[in-house]
């Protein structure tokens, strides 16, 4: 990727200026990442941009060809207040499925009440079976998001076709993006042209740097920003629903300042394991989690077996609070 980085004090006209050369010298797209510096990043893969004929032009500090594609995720860029539940994090938690008023009303009660912001409920339902609940769908999202505002809080809902994304935007506040989804472009691409903040589960056999191409898809087309969920990825290993990836989300953390959270309920896949999966997120100096649970599991119509009680949700938090807290006193990272 080549890119120009502007001087502090360049101003609009002279940044503008770069930009019409840039385009007339045939680039193939050009845009702006505004952190604490203003960075222009140039798209030529036909080659026909020569960086070293813009480094005398005013307002440009350095022009730059960096080894690092995916500089949207790499890069420096203005933290976005998410902190749901417990300072500096972002708790979510809900239901897998959106099913009726009183689930939802009862869930988000308690959820609030333990301080969340952010609330999940999938009202499309990727399913293994045609046969099994495929969600409430827009009603279901209608209904959840107002309940959801009624309480003071935002939904956090799944995406699973780029048609309903339009839709969607009117009723949640973050688009989640699902592991079964996670390279299907079109839809990335049309959840980031939403605007969106998109949460992007990791594909459940996908490499980390396969993940960090598909949120720089989504950053590109104009997401607010990327939270990627570590859910878990398919390994020789069935003890487990999925095998959860702790260091790779840790080491994902190393190359970006993007949020990086755990989901350990779809990792378990039974509610004995979430809290301790939930808690080595936490330990591990991640930045949040994404949780089910349901306020009676057992009638629960999609994945009732790892739905935490209200009650489970609550120690969670209590758990997650004093290991965050402990890390703040004695913070893990060696570099
Ligand atoms: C979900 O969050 O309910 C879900 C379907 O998750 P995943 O895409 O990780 O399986
Ligand atoms: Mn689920």
């Amino acid at each position: 990727m080549k890119s120009i980085l502007f001087a502090a004090d360049a101003t609009p006209l002279q940044i503008a200026a770069v930009r019409r050369a840039l385009t007339n010298a045939g680039a193939a797209s050009v845009s702006m990442l505004n952190g604490a510096r203003s960075v222009m990043l140039i798209g030529d893969p036909a080659g026909e941009i020569h960086l070293e004929e813009y480094r005398a032009m005013p307002g440009v500090e350095d022009v730059m060809q960096q080894e690092e594609k995916n500089v949207h995720v790499s890069g420096d860029r203005p933290p976005m207040d998410l902190t749901s539940g417990i300072e500096g994090m972002t708790m979510i938690a809900g239901p897998c499925g959106i099913e009726s008023e009183e689930q939802v009303a009862v869930i988000f009660a308690h959820l609030a009440k333990e301080g969340l912001r952010f609330v999940r409920g999938g009202a499309y339902k990727p399913r293994t079976s045609p046969h099994d609940f495929q969600g409430a769908r827009r009603a279901g999202l209608e209904m959840a998001s107002e309940i959801a505002r009624d309480y003071g809080l935002q939904l956090v809902s799944e995406a699973v076709d780029p048609r309903d994304i339009e839709l969607m935007a009117r009723y949640v506040s973050v688009l989640q993006i699902g592991t079964r989804s996670m390279q299907n472009f079109a839809l990335l691409k049309e959840a980031g042209a939403s605007g969106l903040p998109v949460l992007l589960k990791r594909g459940m056999s996908a490499t980390v740097e396969e993940w960090i191409g598909a949120a720089e898809h989504a950053l590109v087309a104009g997401a607010a920003t990327v939270i990627f969920c570590e859910r878990g990825i398919r390994t020789f290993e069935s003890i487990t629903r999925n095998t959860l990836d702790i260091l790779g989300a840790a080491a994902l953390k190393e190359k970006t300042q993007l949020p990086v959270i755990i989901d350990p309920s779809h990792a378990a896949g039974r509610r004995s394991l979430v809290i301790q999966g939930g808690l080595a997120g936490v330990a591990a100096g991640l930045d949040g989690l994404l949780v089910e649970v349901h306020h009676d599991p057992a009638s629960a119509r999609s994945d009732a077996s790892q739905a935490l009680t209200l009650d489970d949700f609550s120690r969670l938090m209590e758990l997650s609070r004093a290991v965050r807290a402990a890390l703040r006193e004695a913070p893990v990272a060696v570099r």
